[in-house]
């Protein structure tokens, strides 16, 4: 061990569900074989953290929340050769097995021992965190840690939403709604290939940010979607279209905006039904609806090089910095769930 293996560290932690969180000092983690601890830069304050803090999804408590987190490596467990102290590493937030069926087949989102950081083990909203060795990928030096700690949650699963719809070169894309996944899906469809991206809202901020990155910008308050983007393609549609938003509304006109064997990936929560005309919508285009559910570890390299490449650009994204206090988080977290959430923060401890 380093001699300057810290002791303690503050935390802000959600003590029970529906309770405001509240500063913390502890132990620091200290990382165990195959581990690494992580000095945490940068923690992403996610819409999903209102829900943790409101007690949905959130499977313990107490419990350090924050699933975005960049930092620097502190030090290493046994066994761990990879990666060494100094290194800026981002943190997957998903930690599976690595060994069961779904694992090995490239799912393991679906692990079943899968546990994921911030939700079901301590995350990031800490000065430290100890998570595997395999969570830390690398953050290029280009890269600042706040854009690096959002990247794990909202551009990796637009990635994924995009890559489950297979986006490719000369395709036409419709993406609902232009919040954090979708700043980052409409630049990655170009990156892709995507030879033209529509990007649906109703929000002018977001329309116009739509549009600086190069997608044509629908007012889903101006005019019906579907038709407006009908009227763009000649009457044909779009190949693929990611709801982003969670309504069921959006998801449908998602399906409804489709061209002949077109794909809608659907990434938005909701609890509602969507109604389906099965003729019309899906066997008369042989239409695929698409199922997105978080991302795989695979991607966040693939996202770097985007990154590298200028070609995903969150230079715009993160709109706030706090500090590592609970009334600070707190106040963030009681914005997002007002809706003020045309602001994007992230913790600097
Ligand atoms: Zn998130
Ligand atoms: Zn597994």
């Amino acid at each position: 061990m380093p001699v300057n293996t810290p002791v303690r560290c503050r935390a802000v932690r959600l003590e029970a569900p529906g309770r405001k969180l509240v500063d913390a000092t502890l132990d620091a983690p200290a990382p165990g074989s195959g581990e690494v601890l992580v000095r945490v830069r940068a923690a992403g304050i996610c819409h999903s953290d209102a829900h943790y803090r409101a007690g949905i999804g959130s499977t313990r408590h107490p419990l350090t929340l924050g699933h975005e987190v960049a930092g620097v490596v502190e030090s290493v467990g046994r066994g761990v050769a990879s990666h060494r102290a100094g290194d800026r590493v981002c943190l997957h937030y998903l930690v599976t097995c690595g060994a069961c069926r779904d694992c090995r087949a490239g799912r393991e989102q679906f692990c079943a021992t899968g546990r994921m950081i911030g939700k079901d083990r301590d995350g990031g909203y800490a000065d430290f965190i100890s998570v595997p060795v395999g969570n830390a990928h690398p953050l290029p030096a280009s890269v600042p840690f706040e854009q690096g700690a959002i990247l794990m949650c909202s551009s990796a699963t637009a990635l994924h939403a995009l890559r489950k719809a297979r986006v490719g070169a000369g395709d036409t894309v419709a993406v609902f709604g232009i919040g954090g996944l979708g700043t980052s899906a409409i630049q990655l469809a170009r990156a892709l290939g995507a030879a033209e991206v529509y990007a649906v809202d109703v929000n002018p901020a977001k329309l116009a940010l739509a549009k600086r990155h190069h997608a044509v910008p629908v007012d889903a308050r101006a005019a019906d979607p579907v038709e407006a983007i009908r009227a763009a393609t000649g009457g044909r549609g779009v190949d693929a279209a990611l709801e982003l938003i969670g309504f069921a509304r959006t998801m449908e006109q998602a399906l409804e905006v489709l061209a002949p064997q077109g794909r809608a990936a659907l990434a938005g929560l909701t609890q509602e039904r969507m109604s389906i005309a099965p003729y019309r919508d899906v066997l008369n285009r042989e239409a695929e609806i698409i199922g997105v559910s978080d991302h795989l570890a695979s991607e966040i390299g693939e996202l770097m090089r985007f990154i590298g490449r200028g070609e995903l650009d969150l230079s715009d994204a993160v709109t706030r910095v706090v500090p590592l206090e609970a009334a600070a988080i707190n106040g963030a977290l009681d914005d997002l769930e007002a809706f003020r959430d045309d602001v994007r923060t992230v913790i600097r401890p």
